[in-house]
Parts: structure tokens; C-alpha cells; sequence
């Protein structure tokens, strides 16, 4: 049977042993780091991931998670919505003698026997797939004052000697 709230801590080695499905959605409030640069923390995180063992009885962790963040945009500085599609694969091992037997480009998490807090493994996941400087792909704040200005040019103010300058020059030049 799927797992279908977040406990606070888990097995993580256990929940290998029994391959558990996790499918739950947690509130974005709760992820803290997260939350803390959000210009709103409504909506929620949609987890589907199993913890499982493969055939060489390597423990695994893998899944999806999903959400939407509504974030600044750092270009117009418009709120922006930002969908958050986090793939998880890693292996999951007790400590490093364990990690170098992995394959080499193997992702991988050094966790204890019990106590391992998965929402802070399915943050930081997340917080990997939150663009440092995230924009809208066009602005449509900057759009709208481009036209604006476009529409309206500046009048361009005179300036008194110039127009003197330009008045003297036909008589310098005799
Ligand atoms: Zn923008």
C-alpha cells in the first residue's frame, strides 16, 4: 500500500527493503528553504516516488515531484508562475565505501539507518530545478512600456542657445 502522508522521519533502507510507494502532496508552505523567496506559498507538492532495491540489491530512491512556484521575475519584477519538474534517481548507500562501488555517474545520498527526514531530500531536489535568475521568457510588463513609450514620444525640449546658435550662424559666416 502507498505511502500517502509524509512521515517526519523515515527508514529509508527499510522502506527499500518492503519497496514503498510514496504518492502524496504536501504543502508548499512546508518546505521552508523554499518557501522563504516565494511570492506566494498557496499550491502544493505532488511526490510520486518508490523506494526500491535492484537486482544487485542496490537501495534506490526514485521518482517525481511537481509543483508551481509563483517567484519574482528578475527582468520585470512581475510575480511569474514557475512549474518545478524534478526527476529523482538516486542511490541511496550508508556511506562512502558504499558510494565508490556505485556506477560513475551514479547520483547518490550517504543517508543513516533511521531518521532521515524525506521533505528535506525532496527540497533540495526542488531547490536544483529553481533557475538562479528566474525571467519570463518575454516580459509582457516591459512589452506594455516599450509600446507606451513608442506611442508617446518624449517631446524634445528646445534648447534656447541652440536655437541663438543657429540664428547667428548665417551672419558669422558673411
Ligand atoms: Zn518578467
Amino acid at each position: 500500500m502507498p505511502v500517502v502522508s509524509l512521515p517526519a522521519a523515515i527508514e529509508p533502507f527499510k522502506w527499500a527493503d518492503r519497496a514503498t510507494h510514496v504518492v502524496v502532496d504536501v504543502p508548499l508552505v512546508q518546505f521552508t528553504r523554499l518557501a522563504a523567496d516565494l511570492v506566494d506559498t498557496n499550491g502544493s507538492v505532488k511526490i510520486d516516488c518508490r523506494f526500491e532495491r535492484n537486482a544487485q540489491r542496490r537501495a534506490y530512491l526514485r521518482g517525481e515531484v511537481s509543483t508551481v512556484i509563483l517567484v519574482t521575475c528578475q527582468r520585470c519584477l512581475e510575480a511569474m508562475q514557475l512549474p518545478i519538474q524534478a526527476s529523482i534517481d538516486l542511490a541511496l548507500v550508508h556511506d562512502e565505501d558504499e558510494a565508490e562501488k556505485l556506477p560513475e555517474d551514479a547520483d547518490y545520498l550517504i543517508l543513516p539507518e533511521q531518521g532521515v527526514v524525506l521533505a528535506e531530500i525532496i527540497e533540495d531536489e526542488m531547490l536544483l530545478n529553481v533557475p538562479f535568475t528566474p525571467m519570463h521568457e518575454a516580459c509582457d510588463a516591459l512589452a506594455y512600456q516599450t509600446e507606451v513609450k513608442m506611442d508617446v514620444p518624449a517631446p524634445v525640449k528646445e534648447n534656447p542657445f541652440q536655437v541663438l546658435a543657429a540664428l547667428k550662424k548665417p551672419s558669422a559666416k558673411d
